[in-house]
This record gives structure tokens, C-alpha cells and sequence, in this order.
């Protein structure tokens, strides 16, 4: 396993067909299951770190981020990383910059109102790692699905000449979407936040089961979600998968996504819903069998340092 500073030498270490997994660290199962699709179509497997300051949003989060660079090398080596890429700042933004990318119409619902910025940012570093990289195919997560729409869209309008694939969501054994930003939900938290996996899940069965209407399948994420004073929704929406459309019907590709703040921790999940022999079927993503790694003794985040 190598790790590299530059653009250069990534490419300089690259053989074969090349995979791309672009993250911002602090691994978690999810991470890892982008690099085991990555190792299973490529010869070269390269994952980036890098907390990329452009895209965040909110006074203080950027501080806030959690980072364990010597973790996160051991972790991707194990699960089949060929390079680890962790560029420093001055790699990525050298001197003054003045281009940004902004993928138009996808980025206007959802995550977009909610976070300004936040989609321009992380198309404008998708951009230059895809361009530094010059990856076959990069994968991205469909916990992010405005974020994976996105950069699909990107890549097909700008012709960059890699594939963009998306893989299913993993969770904790009880449903919980793994997220770097877990280890900052006190225990009471995460129990209240089950609610929002059980609210997909139900309306998952129900789109299963011929469902079509946008408002039941919303109702049914409230229904679960209802039950948990303590989080505040910002938004459940059904959206389809290329443009990111606010649906009202249940009619081509989607995903039905929320945001939810539990305490001071901004949580984000959804559920797609693919077309399948004339129905639709929830892809639920997998669940753990034991515990995320992103937990040790001491509870969330207490093995972390
Ligand atoms: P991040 O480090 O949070 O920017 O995430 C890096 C990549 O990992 C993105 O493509 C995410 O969508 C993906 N990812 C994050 N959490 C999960 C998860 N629980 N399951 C699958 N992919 C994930």
C-alpha cells in the first residue's frame, strides 16, 4: 500500500484500470465497501482523504470534522486499497482559485436550499480529483443521493471519460446509516435517530406493496419519525434519480431522502427505489452483523483518541 501526496505520483503509481474512491476520511464500513467494489472490477484501487473545506457550510463544522489519518491508511490497506492519496491543501487549492463548478436544476432541491454552497463545493473537488486522477470508474455512496446524482451529471456534462458507480447504503445491524458523523450522537440520540431508518423501511414496504403516491410514502417516514420528539426534520422528499425532481407520484427511478437534526448532529438517509419487473424495489442497503468499527471501548467514537 502507498500512500501519495500529489497528483503526480498517484498517477505515477497507477497501473491497469483504475478504481477511485473519493472520501474525506475518518472510515467506516461504508467507505470500505466502496473500496471492495473498486477492488472487484479494477487493477489499480485508490482511495483519497481529504476534508475538503470548500464544501462545508456551517460555522464550525469544518473544525469540527473528525480525522484519523493513521487509522484510516490501516483500514483501507485491509480492505484492499492500492494508494492511499492524502493531499494537503496546497495540493488541492494551490494559490487563488477561480473556478467552480455548479451542476444546475440537481443541486436546487433538498440538500441545496438547506446547506448554500455545499453541492458547489463538492462538485468543484470532484472535479479536480477526477481530472488529477483520471480514474476508470469512482465509486460514490447512495447514502448521498443528491451528492451521487450530481456528480453523475457532472461527469457526463463536462466528458470526463471515467464510469461514476453507486453502491448501497451499509448500516449498523440496527438500521442506523453509517456516517463519519455518528461519534457525535450521545447514546439517547442515536436510539432516537432508529426512527428515521424505520420510517423508509416503512415506506420502503409500502412502494414495495404498489404505493405510488408521494404524500402516503412521506406519511409513512412521519409515521415512525412522529413518535421521536427530540428530531427535527428538516425535509422527507421523493426525488427521482437523474434530476433530482420532486415527484409527486411514484412513477420512474427515485429516492425517497431526509435530513434530520438529533441534538447538534445533522443527519442525512434515504432509500432508492429501483424499477424492477414493472414494480419498484427498495434497495435497503446492507446491515453489519456486528458492531461499526467506528466504535470502540468507551462507546461511539471512545477507541477513537
Ligand atoms: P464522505 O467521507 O462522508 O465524504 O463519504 C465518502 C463516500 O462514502 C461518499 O461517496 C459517501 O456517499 C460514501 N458513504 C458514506 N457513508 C456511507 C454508507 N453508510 N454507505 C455507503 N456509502 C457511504
Amino acid at each position: 500500500m502507498r500512500i501519495t501526496k500529489t497528483f503526480f505520483e498517484t498517477r505515477l503509481v497507477a497501473t491497469g484500470e483504475v478504481g477511485f474512491v473519493p472520501t474525506m476520511g475518518f472510515l467506516h464500513e461504508g467507505h470500505l465497501a466502496l473500496i471492495e467494489a473498486a477492488r472487484a472490477a479494477n487493477e489499480t484501487v485508490i482511495m483519497s482523504l481529504f476534508v475538503n473545506p470548500l464544501q462545508f457550510d456551517r460555522d464550525g463544522d469544518l473544525a469540527r470534522y473528525p480525522r484519523d489519518l493513521e487509522r484510516d491508511v490501516e483500514l483501507a490497506a485491509a480492505a484492499g486499497a492500492d494508494v492511499v492519496f492524502a493531499p494537503e491543501l496546497e495540493e488541492m487549492y494551490p494559490g487563488e482559485q477561480f473556478t467552480r463548478v455548479n451542476v444546475n436544476r440537481l443541486s436546487d432541491e433538498m440538500e441545496g436550499p438547506n446547506r448554500p454552497g455545499h453541492f458547489e463545493g463538492v462538485a468543484t473537488v470532484v472535479a479536480k480529483l477526477l481530472a488529477g486522477v483520471q480514474p476508470d470508474r469512482s465509486y460514490f455512496g447512495r447514502k448521498d443521493a443528491q451528492q451521487l446524482a450530481i456528480v453523475k451529471r457532472m461527469a457526463a456534462d463536462l466528458s470526463f471519460p471515467g464510469s461514476i458507480i453507486g453502491v448501497p447504503i451499509v448500516r449498523e445491524s440496527d438500521g442506523l446509516a453509517l456516517s463519519s458523523r455518528n461519534v457525535f450522537l450521545s447514546s439517547q440520540e442515536r436510539e432516537e435517530a432508529l426512527a428515521l431508518n424505520r420510517g423508509l423501511m416503512a415506506a420502503a414496504d409500502a412502494a414495495e406493496q404498489g404505493v405510488r403516491r408521494t404524500s402516503e410514502l412521506v406519511g409513512a417516514v412521519h409515521g415512525e419519525i412522529g413518535t421521536e420528539s427530540n428530531l427535527s426534520v428538516e425535509y422527507v422528499t421523493l426525488a427521482s434519480q437523474d434530476l433530482v425532481e420532486p415527484l409527486d407520484e411514484l412513477d420512474r427511478p427515485a429516492f425517497l431522502a431526509l435530513a434530520a437534526w438529533s441534538g447538534k448532529t445533522r443527519l442525512i438517509d434515504n432509500v432508492h427505489l429501483d424499477e424492477a419487473n414493472g414494480g419498484f424495489v427498495a434497495d435497503r442497503g446492507g446491515r453489519l452483523e456486528t458492531t461499526s468499527v467506528l466504535y470502540g471501548p468507551g462507546g461511539p467514537g471512545g477507541g477513537r483518541g
